[in-house]
């Protein structure tokens, strides 16, 4: 009993060093542009000492050691997020950050997403944030996003990130029916919940970005072995973003589906495919888009015109499909237009 006594004393001085380097780190941040993190680490600080000194109240050793525990999760997921925010501030020096900011804020706010995520370029495409926490089940009301684009990475690519954005998006959206229909599908796993999440991201920023984002997702992926466990197989991915495509309005011209090539009877082999036809249903529910085709005649080479984000992308993406060699060209004109915006904004 002694010796249990000392280690929960241990523990607990331990876990109070790591609650004032913490709050020292957030101190130290002076930035208005990240004032979401500050609020949402000030939270996380806030509850990791409220289950430390709940662990004061009980001399149950069992119930001290779970209070440490959930206090100590709660300070590793924010030094997830401040190593996270380390590389936005970091990457922040980039030539390109200020257009990124921009198309990070304008398809948030397509999705109404807020507070507004923190941009970064980094390895690869995710996101992080709070929602991180509820899949622990700890509780946060402060929210905050951070989003990550492959820093090598032509813009060309980008409509890659409103996948991550829907992430962010995901626990505000309500998703009864389809956990309904998930469950009368007997698709319980964790592995099938998360599927059915990625293919809802999947569907969403394609409905956002409209073909621009299947052509990228295809491009990026193309030479990719089989996907991991927590996603799809690739040919269920592809069938069902062109039928969101489709579904929602968007045109998917001749350039685009001549190069598609879905492997019916293996999209069909996935085994949330019972699931199709009720994501897309979810996915249009839950997102109002104005579907713009002008795409289809838009010059990107010609005119400063004024059009929106997806259009500039999809006539991208129109004309890499035509003429691949133009890949350089067609980024410098979406990097153009960004700044132009991002300037103007
Ligand atoms: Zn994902």
């Amino acid at each position: 009993m002694e010796t249990d006594e000392t280690y929960f004393l241990n523990s607990k001085k331990y876990i109070e060093e790591k609650i004032y380097n913490a709050r020292i780190e957030i101190a130290n941040i002076n930035d208005s542009f990240l004032s979401a993190f500050v609020e949402h680490g000030n939270e996380i600080i806030q509850k990791a000492s409220e289950k430390l000194s709940d662990a004061t109240f009980t001399k149950n050793p069992t119930t001290r050691k779970i209070y440490h525990r959930t206090s100590l999760l709660y300070l590793d997921l924010l030094s997830q997020q401040i190593e996270t925010l380390r590389l936005a501030e970091a990457t922040r020096n980039d030539s390109r950050w200020k257009i990124l900011e921009y198309f990070t804020s304008e398809t948030a706010k397509q999705l109404g997403l807020n507070p507004m995520p923190i941009p970064i370029f980094g390895s690869t495409y995710y996101a992080t944030g709070s929602f991180v926490y509820s899949s622990y089940r700890l509780d946060v009301t402060k929210h905050l996003y951070q989003v990550s684009v492959d820093i090598n990475d032509s813009a060309l690519f980008w409509p890659l990130l409103a996948h991550e954005l829907v992430h962010c998006k995901l626990g505000q959206i309500d998703i009864t029916n389809l956990e309904k229909k998930i469950k009368e599908c007997r698709l319980i796993d964790e592995t099938h919940q998360r599927r059915v999440k990625e293919s809802l991201c999947d569907c969403i920023a394609a409905r956002i970005f409209g073909p621009s984002f299947l052509l990228a997702f295809i491009t990026m992926s193309w030479a990719f072995g089989p996907s991991a466990e927590e996603y799809p197989n690739q040919d269920f991915r592809i069938k069902l973003i062109l039928e969101t495509l489709r579904k929602s309005g968007w045109s998917v011209p001749r350039e685009f589906t001549n190069i598609i090539n879905i492997n019916e009877k293996l999209s069909e082999k996935e085994e949330i495919h019972p699931l199709f036809d009720n994501i897309i249903e979810m996915a249009i529910k839950s997102t109002t888009k104005n579907i713009d085709n002008s795409f289809l005649k838009f010059d990107l080479f010609s005119s400063a015109s004024r059009t929106s984000l997806d259009v500039i992308f999809n006539a991208g993406w129109l004309e890499f499909i035509k003429d691949p060699e133009k890949i350089r060209d067609i980024s410098e004109k979406i990097r153009e237009y960004l700044e132009r915006r991002a300037g103007s904004s």
